[in-house]
């Protein structure tokens, strides 16, 4: 038997074509809207090769196949994060459906759900709250996301996915934090792991994409008909720089946790950081759960300084910290989140670790905490 493939080989290898004398060795783009037919191409016989670019094309395939193998699970790719939340929602909820939401992750599903579909039942559950029999009952839905954005909590997707199967509902996962290397939420139980893949899987901050992956082929195939009909459908392009993006993920999130780690060691205890959260550290009150479901820790750090004014200030004083929202790129970033309502503190910083040098980034956020 061949031994499994480690994270470096299978990020570089994923969704590979199989080797054809003078054909290309990357994936390369099919960005064409029309294909030439047959006399016998029956569209309604279902997918079979290309015809028209909503639905299907070569590029998308190639990154599901790859996003899929480290998933675990059937992928269909989206062109945003909240395109594949909002398509996997229509597709799964009717009204009079009860959803679960976690209350303090990212703020656009809690959005969507109360703002752009009616009927529902809506029940909000912090992450790192209590998961019982009756958080779950009756739900048709239990979306979960950890380590949740932007606090870094973290919720046992195994032990909440029992009770709301046994309850009937269906579980996803929000990983857009631990992507695929860090958590494989389709083998702890869920039934679908969704992901904004504009983060740390494509990686360089210049595609907005996502997708969901399930272990359910009848969920997939109703995903991937209501992607075509709704026609909220990626571009090629974009869908090729994901790909390209995604050979890298294993180096890049290595170096995005040693920054992390550094910098919380630096910020912990430091005199004007009020609190720090990476779930990566043995000292962060998320890592015993983490430690056991997650398969390696991403470049996320959430800390807090005294207020807006002094974020403004760490900002203006820092050389290598760009204030920005989005994470996981090459460029470390940082982002004040009360300022699009996350219901944190003023000077809550979600502070995503880039690929810099780790002395420097560190030297540089202690000179600029000053
Ligand atoms: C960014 C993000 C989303 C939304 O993804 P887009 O690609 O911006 O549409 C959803 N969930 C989490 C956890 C995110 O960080």
């Amino acid at each position: 038997m061949n031994a499994p493939l480690g994270d470096g080989t299978r990020c570089v290898h994923a969704g590979s074509s199989s080797p054809v004398p003078g054909g290309a060795v990357p994936p390369q783009p099919v960005l064409a809207a029309q294909y030439h037919l047959s006399e016998q191409h029956h569209l309604s016989e279902g997918p079979g090769p290309d015809f028209y670019g909503r639905a299907g094309n070569p590029t998308w395939r190639a990154l599901e196949d790859a996003i899929g193998g480290l998933d675990g699970g059937s992928c269909v790719v989206y062109p945003s994060g909240m395109a594949a939340l909002s398509s996997l929602l229509r597709v799964v909820l009717r009204p009079g459906d009860t959803v679960v939401l976690p209350s303090d992750g990212y703020y656009l599903a809690r959005s969507y759900v109360r703002e752009h579909m009616t009927g529902l039942r809506v029940r909000e559950v912090a992450t790192a709250g209590e998961w019982t029999a009756e958080t779950v009952a009756g739900a048709r839905l239990v979306l979960l996301e950890t380590p949740s954005n932007p606090g870094l909590d973290v919720c046992d997707i195994a032990a909440i996915a029992a009770p709301a199967h046994a309850a009937g509902a269906l579980v996803a996962v929000d990983n857009t934090t631990a992507t695929p290397l860090g958590q494989r939420p389709l083998a702890l139980g869920a039934d679908i792991s969704l992901a904004s893949d504009t983060k740390a899987l494509s990686g360089h901050s210049d595609v907005v994409l996502g997708h969901t992956s399930t272990t359910d082929p009848e969920l997939a195939a109703r995903l991937r008909s209501e992607r075509t009909v709704s026609g909220a459908v990626p571009g090629p392009f974009e869908v090729w720089l994901a790909h390209r993006g995604l050979g890298t993920l294993d180096l890049r999130l290595a170096r995005q946790a040693e920054n992390a780690a550094a910098l919380y060691g630096v910020l912990r205890g430091h005199p004007r950081v009020r609190s720090v959260r990476w779930p990566g550290s043995p000292l962060d009150p998320a890592h015993p759960v983490a430690s056991r479901q997650m398969r390696r820790f991403g470049g996320v750090v959430t800390f807090e300084l005294d207020s807006a004014d002094a974020v403004a200030g760490f900002l203006a004083a820092s050389r290598l910290v760009v204030s920005a929202t989005s994470f996981g790129g090459l460029h470390s970033s940082a982002d004040r989140r009360a300022r699009w309502g996350d219901a944190v503190p003023d000077g809550t910083i979600r502070f995503s670790c880039g690929c810099e040098d780790t002395a420097d980034l560190v030297a540089d956020v202690l000179t600029a905490l000053g």
